[in-house]
């Protein structure tokens, strides 16, 4: 891409101007489409950005993209913040997660199959890494893959899927090899859930979101050719996969109006507005909670300032840290605020605050950020892991 094609943020607000509404500052956005599992509006949303590669600027145009490099993408990224922009959680998987490491890690071939679907939203991903007994420590997970000529076999089973309901595909971490340590034998596999032997079973969630679910694999073929990455490479692709969510939860400021020139985030100012703030003690957690948003969006621009277009590391676990802190104080405080109507479910934040606990534990619990940023970050002693070097076979299980 030549320097005259590299655009300003005006020239991106020109051309996003022909395609989308501006947005009303003071509106509240979506949380993670919880409650919603609406797949239409983000699928037309997508459609339409996906000629001029706005969604995924810096994915290669072929794929749905347009080339950029990390400062115009950051420019793109901050001009979007100004339109009516519909709630992606459906095609998070994809375009967050699946996405950069097919980008980084997968066959020219799978990048030209699965990209362009998944930046036009014509197909939707789900990752499938956690499992009864895999949660935190990832690594025990114990889906078997087992070669069978230029096929996999896959046998076991995964929990807690977002989106496997309506999912067309599976990011699938799977064992391979149960004879070396439980990192070293993992390799991840592209499951088709329409396939023979996928049965997928809905976990309806407290906060209404039906998308959520366990999924069973009974004797399901998968090609060689859909395995991503190297065999027994599966624990290092799950990091970098894991690194891209947390920095992706952790890149968002939950809730609207909180540009620079509006002034107060408009859920402060409804508090406000409604006499609710009146009481001092009132008013001082609603500052704390608004102190913590704030901080947590002014560390998010500077770390998006200052973006490389290199893949996420252990930071992304401080913001997802932040941004889930912010988001939950925010929450609790707007349902002790709404008194006793706060006991009815059709008021302000009852959503917000439904969803609230979930915020801590997907993507990885609070307690397992804490450990990732004191060892990898600030450098602290790790936590004693004695079965590092056993072989898996070797390992005590639940079950
Ligand atoms: C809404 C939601 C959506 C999700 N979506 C997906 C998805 O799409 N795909 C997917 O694969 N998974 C998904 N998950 C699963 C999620 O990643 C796991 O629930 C999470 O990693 C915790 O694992 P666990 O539930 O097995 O809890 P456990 O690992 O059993 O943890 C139980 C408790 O022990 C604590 N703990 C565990 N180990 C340590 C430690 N070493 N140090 C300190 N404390 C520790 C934990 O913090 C937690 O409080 C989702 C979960 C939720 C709630």
């Amino acid at each position: 891409m030549s320097d005259a094609d590299v655009l300003t943020s005006e020239q991106i607000h020109e051309a996003l101007d022909e395609l989308l509404e501006r947005r009303d500052p003071d509106a509240t956005g979506t949380v993670l489409g919880a409650g919603s599992d609406d797949l239409e509006a983000g699928r037309r949303f997508l459609e339409l950005l996906v000629e001029g590669g706005w969604m995924v600027p810096t994915w290669p145009a072929r794929h749905g993209g347009r080339d950029a490099d990390a400062a115009e993408a950051a420019r793109i990224d901050a001009a979007m913040a100004d339109y009516d922009v519909a709630d992606l959680y459906p095609y998070g998987v994809g375009l967050n997660l699946v996405g950069p490491v097919l980008l980084d890690r997968g066959s020219p071939e799978q990048q030209e199959r699965w990209l362009r679907p998944i930046a036009d939203g014509s197909e939707v991903w789900c990752q499938m890494f956690s499992e009864p007994d895999a949660g935190s420590d990832l690594a025990n997970a114990g889906m078997r893959a087992e070669r069978d000529g230029d096929e996999w076999i896959l046998n076991g089973s995964k929990v807690w899927t977002s989106r496997g309901a309506y999912a067309r595909w599976g990011m699938c971490l799977a064992r391979t090899d149960v004879g070396v340590a439980k990192h070293r034998g993992l390799t991840m596999f592209a499951v088709d859930m329409a396939a023979p032997g996928v049965e997928v079973r809905p976990l309806e969630q407290i906060n209404g979101d039906k998308h959520f679910t366990e999924v069973f694999v009974s004797d399901v073929r998968v090609p060689d050719a859909d395995r991503i990455g190297d065999l027994g490479a599966g624990w290092g692709l799950t990091v970098e996969t894991l690194a891209h969510e947390r920095a992706t939860i952790g890149g968002r400021a939950f809730g609207g109006g909180d540009d620079e020139e509006v002034g107060l985030p408009s859920w402060l100012e409804a508090w406000s507005d409604a006499g609710l703030l009146d009481d001092p003690v009132a008013r001082q957690r609603a500052m704390r909670a608004y102190a913590m948003h704030r901080v947590n969006q002014l560390t998010a621009a500077r770390a998006a300032a200052n973006a490389t277009g290199d893949a996420p590391g252990p930071e992304g676990s401080g913001a997802k840290l932040r941004s889930v802190a912010a988001f939950k104080a925010r929450a609790y405080l707007g349902k002790d605020l709404s008194g006793a109507a706060g006991m009815l479910s059709d008021v302000d934040g009852h959503l917000e605050f439904l969803t609230a606990p979930s915020m801590s534990i997907r993507g990885g619990t609070d307690e397992v950020q804490r450990n990732i940023v004191g060892e990898r970050v600030l450098g602290l002693p790790g936590e004693p892991r004695v079965d590092k070097d056993v072989p898996f076979a070797d390992l005590k299980k639940s079950r």
